[in-house]
């Protein structure tokens, strides 16, 4: 991997994950000698700084129309994709649920069963559920992150 051989574009994309919070040290790091040595990136990088920090004071100043527009498209995108999770998750929980509720009422409350056997496939299935969800919700966070990682190869 070579950090010091970012393109502008490639550092365009890192100045927004770093307002997000979203880089690890080593693209930081890659970014910061960007912009050392870029003054038009530096220029886009104090810009959207200043930007977040205002947003975050509610300090809201006149500043050129076309980069609130940016800066809130890209600030809607993410809540969209966050509140977009939201609701698969809901969604999964709620499919997965039923199912589960129906296989409770054929299985779980027939008691010819044994109690144990009972409890233990109930835990078992809440378990299957939580670590199922769990298991893509890592998927699609990692994916997020491999946005970023991609540039830096
Ligand atoms: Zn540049």
């Amino acid at each position: 991997m070579n950090y010091n051989k970012l393109t502008c574009e490639d550092a365009q994309v890192l100045i927004m994950g770093l307002i997000d919070g979203e880089l690890t040290s080593e693209q930081q790091e890659s970014l910061k000698k960007h912009i050392d040595s870029c003054s038009s990136c530096r220029e886009q990088y104090e810009l959207f700084s200043k930007l977040k920090e205002e947003t975050l004071n509610m300090k809201l100043k006149p500043l050129p129309e076309m980069y609130w527009d940016e800066y809130w498209t890209h600030v809607y995108n993410k809540i969209e994709r966050r509140a977009g999770w939201i609701f698969i998750s809901i969604g999964l929980i709620l499919i997965v649920s039923f199912g589960f509720y129906e296989f409770v009422k054929d299985f779980l409350m027939n008691s010819t069963q044994p109690l144990i056997l009972r409890a233990g496939v109930s835990v078992l299935g809440i378990g299957i559920i939580i670590t199922g969800i769990s298991v893509l919700r890592e998927k699609l966070m990692v994916r997020k992150k491999d946005k970023y990682r991609s540039i830096l190869r």
